[in-house]
């Protein structure tokens, strides 16, 4: 049996996590046979070591030529004081101070480079940040090969294969499922746990690339995949997936089983659940998935499973993201004109900006949609450039946008075919003077979302979460 976990910043942030996220390991590898970890960063609190690289790298294009020396001395703090608390003196600790030494030198000549040249380009930002889980890897597996647990660290770079498209790669599996296959099969066939870096690989070139912010969980996806693992396990710092933020509603729970369609819908509207590209890889290949708290190991967290037909439950949990602006393109003269929608949606996507929700009545006089906020100004100016004929000529009456507001999402696949949940919904939140400005809800009936003031954010997700 194959089981892929993979640990976040908190669960390898500090010597004492490293030290649960080590019996874990052990534990896993006693009754799964062969067992793959994949680390982040450190990430412990308040300084996240992925952050911490690029605020150096950031700092050091602006002409800060300080800043990113502070950022080194943060990082030999933090890993060396890892390091000192985990291994001994006798065993292999000169020898990992060393190599974290050599990645932190490395990152001070890039960020030097970066200074001097005044540029910063999307590879070096890539090579700068995949630092951390370089450096938290080699730590871990010395960690555990000090308990007695054979494990040897391995940069992605060997592993996962991914196109040039820096800060946001997307893997090509094919090749990095013979890699893995190559690298890896045979040290799992000697009881060898790998301890994998998350977020980074390598294009065909060899150069480093990364996979997007977050992109540790997707690392460990695709590392299921390539090994038909068994199960994928993301252990994380909180008990699974939360049916709502617990910062704003306070008996916000854990939910034992989430479908992957309920689970994508909630990676998408914003819960930070998991990074959303994590799911395809599992979903694809029926991998079920687990999300399970480092401290509080006992807890069974959340069980991402195949999509079913008839599962119940109706609601199972409610997002929001705030900070939006709902924009909405009104006239009279739009009924009936086909390629009103298409221009609308093709001048938002000049500018780059991605819409998060759609909503437009059948009377066809006016479409909306929802955008971040701080993208209103330019959104509006691009749609009255590509309407300005129909403007001047008051087929669209106006175009405006709607401030600070938030969607509301609630999810769960057995809202399909359960009449009765929305008017639940819409009740309910009338009752508590919350009004509701857009709805939108697909036809796959999996979520509903709804746009509301920004400052009624809090009140809405309260009011819906009591109805679960
Ligand atoms: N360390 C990376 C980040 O902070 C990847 C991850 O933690 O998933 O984005
Ligand atoms: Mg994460």
């Amino acid at each position: 049996m194959t089981l892929v976990m993979k640990f976040g910043g908190t669960s390898v942030g500090s010597a004492a996590a490293m030290r649960e996220t080590a019996v874990l390991i052990q534990n896993a590898q006693a009754e799964w046979g062969q067992v793959v970890a994949v680390a982040s960063g450190m990430g412990s609190k308040p300084a996240k070591v992925t952050d911490l690289l690029l605020r150096g790298a950031h700092t050091a294009v602006s002409g800060d030529g300080e800043t990113y020396k502070q950022e080194a001395e943060r990082l030999r703090a933090i890993h060396y004081e890892a390091i000192d608390g985990l291994l001994a003196p006798e065993g292999e600790r000169q020898s990992i101070l060393a190599e974290n030494e050599q990645f932190i030198r490395r990152f001070e000549r890039l960020c030097q480079a970066v200074f001097v040249l005044g540029e910063l380009t999307p590879r070096a930002m890539d090579a700068i940040s995949g630092m951390g889980e370089q450096m938290s890897v080699r730590i871990l597996a010395a960690y555990l090969r000090q308990t007695g647990v054979p494990a040897e660290a391995i940069d992605a770079t060997e592993l996962v294969v991914t196109d040039d498209n820096f800060q946001a790669a997307s893997p090509l599996f094919d090749r990095t499922a013979e890699k893995v296959e190559a690298r890896l099969r045979p040290l799992l066939q000697q009881n060898i746990v790998p301890i994998v870096t998350g977020f980074i690989g390598a294009a065909e070139t060899g150069v480093a690339t990364t996979l997007g912010r977050g992109g540790s969980d997707f690392s460990a996806a695709i590392l299921g995949q390539a090994l038909h693992a068994n199960e994928v396990w993301i252990w994380t710092d909180v008990d699974g997936v939360m049916s709502a933020d617990p910062r704003l509603v306070t008996d916000a729970r854990s939910i034992p089983s989430l479908t992957f369609r309920e689970v994508s819908e909630l990676a998408y509207y914003g819960a930070r659940v998991l990074h959303p590209k994590t799911i395809r890889p599992c979903v694809e290949n029926n991998i079920p998935l687990r999300i399970k708290n480092t401290f509080h190991p006992d807890h069974p967290g959340t069980v991402v499973v195949p999509d079913a037909d008839g599962v119940n439950g109706g609601i199972k949990a409610v997002t929001a993201i705030n900070c939006l602006s709902l924009i909405t393109v009104e006239g009279k003269g739009m009924i009936g004109v086909p390629g009103i929608a298409a221009r609308t949606f093709g001048a938002v996507a000049q500018g780059n900006v991605s819409v998060l929700l759609i909503s437009q009545a059948s009377s066809e006089q006016s479409i909306c949609f929802s955008t971040p906020d701080n993208t209103a100004e330019a959104v509006i100016a691009s749609l009255e450039a590509e309407f300005a004929q129909e403007l001047a000529r008051r087929d669209i009456d106006r175009i405006w946008a709607q401030r600070d507001v938030s969607i509301v999402t609630i999810v769960g696949a057995g809202m399909r075919g359960t009449p009765g949940i929305a008017g639940r919904i819409f009740s309910a939140l009338g009752q508590t003077g919350v009004n509701i400005i857009a709805i939108a809800q697909g036809s796959s009936e999996c979520s509903i979302s709804l746009v509301v003031d920004g400052e009624e954010t809090g009140t809405a997700v309260a009011r819906v979460h009591e109805l679960i």
